[in-house]
């Protein structure tokens, strides 16, 4: 039977939005977003960080550096008792100067590419999933996805409130944090059964 995903953008959803970090020391995690992961966990759906890192292909982010972060993050969830089942980036950037970056590419949110390969990897289904991001291009991701996407106002969210107002996009819901969002989806949850 196909899993169902709570897709989460990393930046300003579930760390402190720093701009470029390259190394785990500038990785500041909201205090809630250990709860809010151990919340998916225990809801029986799959956590999955999809996030655009376009810092590598800038050349400001190793992608080494970055797969360090990846493994420490994940690590600092498991010590807490909650488990992250993927994390996927985007490493691109159409100007890069480095040539295996510059790619006009289908994984950078809004295009669906991270969603698919975690579909094909973790066989998700993706109508019946969700999306928390801080951005207009993780709503229009998880919209893309055919996912339920959720703005939080941490990070770019209460920017990103008049930007979709003036596009005409709708979340399926607003929410304050990355925690309340896992709480409305699990209202939701409950809502099917
Ligand atoms: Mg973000
Ligand atoms: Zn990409």
């Amino acid at each position: 039977m196909k899993k169902r995903a709570v897709f989460l953008d990393r930046d300003g959803t579930i760390n402190r939005d720093v701009g470029y970090p390259d190394s785990y020391s500038l990785i500041d995690i909201f205090p809630y977003s250990y709860e809010a992961v151990r919340k998916i966990n225990q809801a029986g759906l799959l956590a999955v960080i999809t996030t655009n890192q376009s810092g590598v292909g800038r050349g400001l982010i190793k992608e080494d550096n970055l797969q360090d972060i990846h493994r420490q993050m994940k690590a600092a969830f498991d010590r807490q008792g909650a488990r992250l089942d993927g994390i996927y980036y985007c490493p691109h950037y159409l100007f890069s100067k480095l040539p295996e970056y510059k790619k006009d590419c289908s994984c950078r949110k809004p295009f669906p590419g991270m969603a698919l390969q975690a579909a094909a990897e973790l066989n998700i289904d993706l109508p019946n999933s969700y999306l928390v991001g801080d951005k207009v291009e993780d709503i229009l991701f998880g919209l893309n996805i055919q996912a339920r996407p959720i703005l939080v106002l941490t990070g770019y969210g209460r920017q990103s409130i008049t930007k979709l107002k003036q596009q005409g996009i709708n979340p399926a819901h607003i929410a304050s944090n990355l925690l309340e969002a896992v709480e409305w989806i699990i209202a939701e949850e409950k809502t099917k059964i």
